[in-house]
């Protein structure tokens, strides 16, 4: 940037990227905590997010304890938002972030530009399309992701669709079954190419099975007819891996495709940012405090990993911020990081890796259903958690605390402390309960001299498309999560919450 440009460039400490459960949540938090110097910038023209066309209820029941609207739910941020006076842009677009941490926006008088401290990514996530889906056929009218036709509905009041098929049982698909049928429309059925369904089982309960709507689990739709609107498809049974069986097709007479197979975070800013995406989230590799391999920038809520609850967007951002805060006081210094791998069952984690000094909420799904499980945290020998589930599906998030298992570190440098590699010399000799009972020995200089010339290997390579892959050698210490059934004779006994 040259210097007449940066003449016009603002300061602010932390800038949030998009004004939904995520980024208005965040943003409370760090004025709650004394940072004032916050910007919200969000692209459509009101706060909110997609749950502004989300009119039907349940969010909210584990925050309030109440089951509120979308616009509700919302409503309960932006409110104290006003009330506050935190300063954001709607109707303005995030265009660009360096990594140096240089905000472009794009508003209707032209160009900002921004120097940040920290950035917080909260974008959310877009819906798998047609193309994305690749189903052959024309391109007519009639085709839509269940987002775009509940915003029709919802957002302006629009009918779009008579006769519908839904391709995919995503929680959004559901709740557009449900609310296609209050609003006079037929729905033949629901198809979902997994053996399984990829929604909530109270979604499958109240909008499908109360309204009598067929849920036909390895099924997809192998084709599209019509040219200018959709006159019907063809539904056609899948194997084992997924392919088309022959002799199975059945055609339905429909004008509507509703398209519900999937959400995708929207990281093309976090790409250009130099962030590391993980090719399972397709969200950001972050570390304990939600930090991307960019020192300064953050992410939380569907641009980070697709969430089942808005409830629990709202957590992941407040303790981002909490993190965001630490950060901006302490300066926070990117310490080793030792990695977390998605083990047997584990579809994939989020956070990614920990320093291992801080507590963490730690999320993630399984890759298929199951029953009788336990869920198994563990560095080398050292469990770290250890809880059993009647049974898990990967349409629900799991989260669960994780305690500090180093020794935890006094910023005023007085306490005793181990770099991870340090810990893992020392508990390959030591038993696990030997471990937690044992003080460190080494002052903190030392510490730190020794830990500059220590690191734990990553178990990721970034590729050429920013996303990063597993190194075929695993580092020589990591936490692994992993799930497995219990067998008849251990006996189930009571679920641990
Ligand atoms: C159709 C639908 C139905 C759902 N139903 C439920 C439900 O019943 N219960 C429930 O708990 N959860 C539900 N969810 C999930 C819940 O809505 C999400 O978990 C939550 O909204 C995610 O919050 P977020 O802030 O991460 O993303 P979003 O809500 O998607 O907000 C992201 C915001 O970022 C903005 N943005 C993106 N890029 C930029 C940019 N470059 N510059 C500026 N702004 C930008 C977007 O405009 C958007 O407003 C539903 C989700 C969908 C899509």
């Amino acid at each position: 940037m040259n210097e007449k440009n940066m003449q016009n460039v603002r300061n602010v400490d932390v800038l949030i990227v998009g004004g939904g459960p995520a980024g208005l949540a965040a943003a409370l938090r760090l004025w709650e905590k004394g940072i004032r110097n916050i910007l919200l910038v969000e692209r459509e023209k009101r706060l909110g997010g997609i749950l502004r066309q989300c009119i039907h209820d349940g969010f909210g029941l584990a925050r309030f304890g109440e089951s509120l609207s979308g616009p509700e739910y919302a409503g309960r941020f932006t409110e104290k938002l006003e009330e506050y006076g935190i300063p954001f842009l709607t109707d303005a677009a995030v265009y660009q972030i360096t990594p140096e941490k240089i905000v472009t926006v794009v508003t209707k008088k032209g160009l900002l530009t921004f120097q940040t401290k920290a950035v917080i990514l909260a974008m959310g996530c877009r819906e798998r399309t047609q193309g994305a889906l690749a189903i052959p056929g024309e391109r007519p009218a009639g085709v839509f992701t269940a987002g775009t036709a509940q915003a029709y509905m919802n957002l302006y009041n629009r009918m779009p669709a008579r006769e519908v098929v839904i391709l995919g049982s995503g929680d959004i698909g559901l709740i557009m079954a449900r609310r296609l049928t209050l609003e006079g429309a037929h729905v033949h059925a629901v198809f979902e190419i997994q053996p399984y369904p990829s929604g909530l089982a109270r979604n499958l309960q109240q909008c499908l099975r109360d309204y009598g709507i067929p849920l036909y689990l390895s099924h997809t739709v192998t084709e599209i007819h019509g040219s200018s609107r959709l006159e019907g498809v063809t539904v056609s049974e899948v194997d084992e891996h997924l392919r088309p069986v022959p002799g199975t097709e059945q055609y339905i007479a429909c004008d509507t495709l509703i398209l519900s197979a999937g959400l995708i975070p929207e990281n093309e800013l976090s790409l250009e940012a130099g962030v590391i995406l993980d090719p399972r989230t397709k969200g950001a590799v972050v570390d304990e405090h939600l930090q991307t391999s960019v020192p300064g920038i953050y992410a939380a809520g569907n641009v980070l990993h697709v969430h089942d609850l808005a409830d629990y967007v709202s957590e992941e951002a407040e303790l981002l911020a909490d993190a965001v805060v630490s950060g901006l006081q302490e300066n926070d210094a990117q310490e080793e990081k030792i990695p977390i791998r998605a083990g047997e069952g584990i579809h994939h984690t989020v956070p990614q890796k920990t320093g291992g000094r801080e507590p963490f909420l730690l999320s993630f799904r399984v890759t298929r259903p199951m029953q009788d499980v336990e869920i198994v945290v563990r560095l080398a020998d050292q469990v770290l958690l250890r809880k059993r589930r009647k049974r898990v599906v990967p349409a629900e998030m799991l989260r669960f605390p994780i305690q500090p298992f180093l020794n935890a570190v006094q910023k005023s440098g007085e306490a005793e402390v181990e770099s991870p590699s340090e810990y893992r010399n020392r508990a390959a000799q030591e038993s696990p309960s030997g471990y937690r009972n044992r003080a460190a020995q080494e002052s903190p200089s030392r510490h730190r001299n020794r830990a500059a010339q220590e690191s734990i290997p990553e178990n990721r390579n970034r590729t050429e498309d920013g996303m990063c892959e597993e190194n075929s050698d695993r580092p020589a210490q990591e936490i692994v999560v992993e799930i497995r059934k219990i067998m008849p004779d251990e006996g189930f006994g009571k679920e641990v919450e």
